[in-house]
């Protein structure tokens, strides 16, 4: 069975092979809990021959929304990157020594000719995907009382309870 999103290297000679695919991606299939929804990922770039294997170049975008570990609400979230990767078929000797020796670079080692670039994009979801989502960076969080979202509206508790790092650090300059 042909892969959907495949690169045939095999066919590469001098000219680099340019590619463009769409690629779906489902939330249970990345299993990443702040991910609420994600939209087909675009990958554009091209693969050329080096030394002993090729080099891709390629541009990764998608979009999605996430939700905020402060204050729960989903966000919407887009990313966009380029990436470059050496691409080595694997050989367990070889892939020692070249990790030695190209420490600098980020390379990926395949077992088929025949390359699949989605586990390739995932691997760049994954990476930016934030373990700790914020909806901004000031967002207030939910009141750890009542639970109103206090981007929203203050609460009655809000005005006399103290957020426990502060009392944390008034107790520690109290000493
Ligand atoms: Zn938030
Ligand atoms: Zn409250």
């Amino acid at each position: 069975m042909k892969p959907a999103a495949a690169l045939s290297l095999e066919t590469i000679t001098d000219d680099p092979l340019r590619f463009d695919f769409e690629l779906p991606f489902t939330l249970e299939a990345l299993d990443r809990e702040p991910l609420v929804s994600i939209s087909p990922a675009r990958l554009v770039g091209e693969v050329s021959r080096v030394e002993g294997g090729y080099a891709l170049s390629a541009r990764l975008t998608w979009s999605g929304q996430l939700e905020c570990s402060r204050c729960l609400a989903p966000y919407d979230f887009a990313n966009d990157e380029e990436f470059s990767l050496l691409l080595y078929p694997r050989a367990p000797v070889a892939e020692k020594e070249l990790s030695l020796e190209r420490d600098d670079f980020d390379a990926y080692f395949y077992d088929d000719a025949m390359l699949s670039v989605s586990p390739i994009a995932e691997e760049r979801i994954q990476m930016a995907v934030p373990m700790k989502p914020l909806c901004r960076e000031e967002c207030r969080g939910l009141c750890p009382q009542c639970g109103s979202d206090l981007n929203v509206s203050e609460c009655n508790c809000v005005s006399d309870s103290v957020d426990p790092r502060w009392r944390a650090l008034r107790l520690l300059k109290k000493e």
